[in-house]
């Protein structure tokens, strides 16, 4: 059962100076959501393995979709784990990543995704977060990606297996 106080407090962690082993436990949340997506293709490389070394449950949410969620201490993906899989399908993947982390793009580029498609996305993610703290139903995003296609209102849900020498939750040293 995970506990459904609620808690105000906003958990800043300086990368530079601090990290997340040195917030209070009872200051750590009971559910973490990763959406941020600045520092492009860097963002997720922080907060998911502190977040699932501390213990945190962190369910990504971007324009890909919702999910993975990441549950400490089981045998579920997270989204890096996503992430490898997607770079791995594609040909010269990791020379495409290289490109993309180098290159300078415009703002605008950033905010490509369109706004039907982002309540759709926070509608599910929030039903999510329910399902996990409350216990009213399992998530739908463990190990798997929820995916809309607004274009023929259609959902999808894309498996996503862990990858043990995962940088966040892999099982291997
Ligand atoms: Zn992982």
């Amino acid at each position: 059962m995970h506990s459904t106080e609620h808690k105000d407090e906003v958990i800043a962690v300086d990368a530079d100076e601090g990290t997340l082993e040195e917030v209070s436990p009872e200051l750590l949340p009971d559910f973490a959501v990763l959406s941020a997506d600045t520092p492009r293709l860097q963002v997720a490389h922080w907060v998911l393995p502190a977040a699932i070394r501390v213990g945190v449950p962190i369910m990504r949410v971007n324009a890909q979709g919702v999910g993975p969620l990441a549950i400490p201490g089981e045998d579920t993906a997270c989204a890096l784990c996503d992430w490898r899989e997607r770079v791995d399908a594609l040909p010269d993947g990791d020379r495409l990543v290289d490109y993309r982390r180098n290159v300078q793009l415009p703002r605008t580029v950033n905010s490509a995704t369109i706004s039907t498609e982002v309540a759709v996305y926070a509608s599910l993610a929030a039903q999510e977060v329910i399902h996990f703290l409350t216990g009213m139903a399992p998530p739908n995003t463990i190990n798997a990606r929820l995916v809309a296609r607004l274009v023929n209102a259609s959902f999808e849900r894309r498996p996503v297996r862990r990858d043990p020498d995962c940088p966040a939750c892999g099982t291997r040293s």
